[in-house]
């Protein structure tokens, strides 16, 4: 078997590559595995260390808005997860246009080469974001689209795409949505990994807003063991959310990570807020759980110790990040 994964030495996509090639994903055990990333200031070859001398994998420096070489890689691909994008909310906000070409471009230079190629399987990483934001309740698949960032707008044409290529061109497409994703290696422009070597190193963290806003939290082991589930077992055509992890507004979020890194309110200064900020998410993870016996398994504080643990040990892999520009943003 020939798995393709776009971003793969990004956050989540480089759990998703060290977990496969290690056996966590018993049904994808042995798959050669192709990594196309065009290592953007979030892709790093560092986040593939722990695999990189594993002869099934070959990492391929490229980008998905290349339509010769994704026609290349395609080409005898069984399965491609589709995990790159441009994924950080703020930056959209200053400029969108990199949005656009990776995620909507991108994906469909992805999705016809893909077709042609007559690959057997793709998975479309999507995001939660792409419902809006719901006071009250969880979104089901069925909910309308009603994304508010250039972010999430974005993501939500790619994951529309992605759906129409099912129903055009009769690829077998899947598209997953989940919820805010914690874990190592997440570049420190995110809220938990930014605030965490914050505190880490002593300087105040910027909290938006009234700190009320809400997300569901999942460690980034439970996402992507989703994501081979429906690769595996999932329906073509179909959406499937991930997650069910702990609900927090950023301010809870913010006193676990202050408690944990042993330090005060004192530290959290308040930001203006994020425009058009989404105040709430929450899916509805009834589907996957009822059809392919999906339950998250890493208790949340247990998962935010152990990464609290993990970039207070790793400090050369965030700090030269942070030097280059991550800063105060998130
Ligand atoms: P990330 O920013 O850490 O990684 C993105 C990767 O894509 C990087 O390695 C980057 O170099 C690569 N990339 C960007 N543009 C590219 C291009 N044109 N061609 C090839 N590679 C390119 O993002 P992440 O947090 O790992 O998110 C991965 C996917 O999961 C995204 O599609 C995102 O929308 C989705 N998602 C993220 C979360 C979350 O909480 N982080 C939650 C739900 C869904």
């Amino acid at each position: 078997m020939r798995v393709l994964v776009t971003g793969g030495a990004g956050f989540i996509g480089s759990h998703f590559v060290r977990q496969l090639l290690t056996g966590a994903y018993p049904d994808l055990a042995g798959a050669r595995t192709v990594v196309l990333d065009k290592l953007t200031y979030a892709g790093n070859r560092a986040n593939l260390a722990p695999v990189a001398h594993d002869p099934r994998l070959e990492f391929v420096h490229g980008d998905i808005c290349d339509a010769p070489l994704v026609a290349r890689l395609t080409r005898g691909a069984d399965l491609v997860v589709h995990f790159a994008a441009e994924s950080h909310v703020d930056r959209s906000i200053e400029d969108a246009s990199a949005f656009v070409r990776t995620n909507v471009l991108g994906t469909q230079t992805l999705l016809h080469a893909a077709a042609a190629a007559g690959v057997d399987r793709f998975v479309h990483v999507s995001t939660d974001e792409v419902y809006g934001s719901i006071e009250e309740g969880s979104w089901p698949e069925d909910h309308p689209l009603r994304p508010n960032s250039p972010y999430s707008a974005s993501k939500a044409s790619s994951d529309l795409l992605a759906l129409a290529f099912h129903r055009t061109h009769g690829l077998d497409v899947r598209v997953t949505r989940c919820s805010n994703n914690y874990g190592p290696y997440q570049y420190p422009e995110k809220v938990i990994p930014l605030f965490t070597t914050n505190l880490i190193d002593g300087i105040p963290v910027p909290l938006y807003g009234d700190g009320g806003n809400s997300r569901d939290w999942l460690h980034v082991d439970d996402h992507c063991r989703g994501i081979a589930l429906v690769a595996v077992k999932g329906r073509a055509g179909e959406v499937y959310n991930i997650g069910g992890g702990t609900e927090l507004t950023n301010r809870e979020l913010t006193d676990r990570l202050l408690e944990l890194t042993g330090r005060d309110a004192g530290w959290v200064r308040p930001a203006a807020d994020r425009a058009a900020h989404d105040r709430r998410y929450s899916v509805d993870i009834g589907k996957i759980r009822a059809e392919l016996g999906y339950e998250p398994l890493v208790p949340f504080e247990e998962g935010l110790a152990e990464t609290v643990r993990w970039y207070r040990d790793n400090r050369a892999w965030w700090e030269p990040l942070k030097a280059v520009g991550a800063d105060a943003r998130r």
